[in-house]
């Protein structure tokens, strides 16, 4: 029997990649899609797919679409997106919404006992304590769809079968982004559209930004301790401009295993869907001699403080790392809508986490209410210009 998908973000980059998965396999049956205000594509995709119920977190785009699409259910809302999750009848949702929005469905999913392929790192980020404990009472599995992130599960999974203790240091690779080699003096003058360019992954705009400004190997770093239970002090960050090794785990014995690949992240997403089965997938295949050279460099965190600040807070713990991801989130929408320029960003995360006090986190009541208030203080010092 098929596995049945659901998708949370589908009008986004991962969720149109998930869906081409998803059309081009046989294991797996679409019974969802929700988005969060791009209810035309989300009509467009739903038709296609022969759904009838689709949810939309904005409640606004939730009723223009209900209008246009009177043959199908809109659900609008949070509350609509969760309705989604626990009446769809899901086995596994893939979880690609943007931003800490994207903890709702997490916890909807997870909470129901529903497996999830998590590609909105956000989630663990802000609460990866609670999220890995709720799958954990539920007993849902967690299957991760970042790229680095995949790369350690296979790498872990397998070295865990053979037995506990073996595992020394996690690596995660960063491409380094548009931005590699700038000096800070150089980043204080780019654009938006230089740092929309990323050189190796195409991805949408929050990612991306992330990408060239560091934040997403910060944000990873945090997922991955989460994940696979590592600390902080032996997960290694390095720059490796090819993108095709995407993660390395260091074992007891002086070996290093490695997981390698052309960077294309329907490879992530159906190791996920398909887990613990793999699937034959129409992507291009890793030439070694065409590549010719794997290069590594440390990051300069002088010129990229965010990886520096992600680290602070993950070290701080409680909510120190949701405050450092709802001050990057509020930020980066800042520089893309240009009313702050590049290097602001980590001068906000920085201001905001120095504002706020962390708190120990018991329940996801706290994490939502630190959250709200780390957006707070963070859109004041967007307005507020230079610190
Ligand atoms: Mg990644």
């Amino acid at each position: 029997m098929a596995r049945r998908v659901l998708i949370l973000g589908s009008t986004g980059s991962i969720g149109v990649q998930a869906l081409d998965v998803i059309a081009g396999s046989e294991e797996l049956e679409l019974v969802g899609l929700s988005a969060g205000t791009s209810w035309e594509k989300l009509v467009e995709q739903a038709r296609a797919g022969g759904l009838t119920r689709v949810a939309l977190s904005d409640e606004a785009a939730a009723a223009r679409a209900a209008q246009a699409w009177p043959d199908g259910t809109v659900l609008g809302g949070p509350d609509g997106v969760a309705e989604l999750v626990l009446e769809s009848g899901a086995d596994i949702v893939l979880n690609a919404t943007v931003g800490s929005a994207g903890l709702l469905g997490t916890i909807a999913a997870l909470g129901d006992g529903i497996d999830l392929a998590l590609a909105n790192k956000e989630s663990l980020v802000a609460g990866g304590e609670l999220v890995m404990a709720l799958a954990e009472a539920t007993g849902a599995q967690i299957l991760p769809v970042d790229s680095e992130h995949a790369a350690l599960h296979q790498l872990i999974s397998a070295e865990r079968a053979a037995g506990p203790g073996t595992v020394e240091r996690l690596t995660i690779t960063a491409s380094g982004g548009p931005f590699r080699g700038f000096s800070r003096e150089q980043l204080e003058s780019v654009s938006v559209a230089q740092a929309l360019k990323h050189p190796t992954w195409t991805m949408g705009g929050k990612i991306t930004i992330d990408s060239a400004t560091l934040m997403n190997k910060g944000l990873e770093l945090i997922e991955a301790h989460h994940l696979f239970d590592v600390p902080y002090s032996r997960i290694d960050v390095v720059v490796h401009p090819q993108s095709i090794i995407h993660g390395a785990v260091a074992l007891c014995d002086g070996a290093v295993i490695a997981h390698l690949g052309l960077p294309d992240m329907r490879v992530p997403i159906a190791y996920a869907l398909h887990y613990p089965e793999r699937a034959e997938l129409p992507v291009a295949r890793l030439d070694l001699i065409a590549t010719a050279s794997l290069t590594f460099e440390p990051v300069d965190l002088v010129a990229f403080p965010a990886l520096r600040l992600a680290r602070e807070a993950a070290q701080s713990g409680g909510t120190a790392p949701c405050i450092l991801n709802a001050a990057n989130e509020v930020a980066v929408h800042a520089f893309l809508a240009e009313r702050i320029a590049f290097t602001r960003i980590a001068e906000v995360i920085e201001a905001t986490l120095d504002a706020l006090e962390s708190q120990p986190l018991s329940e996801f009541e706290v994490l939502f209410a630190a959250d709200r208030e780390a957006r707070e203080v963070a859109r004041g010092l967007v307005g507020a210009g230079t610190i």
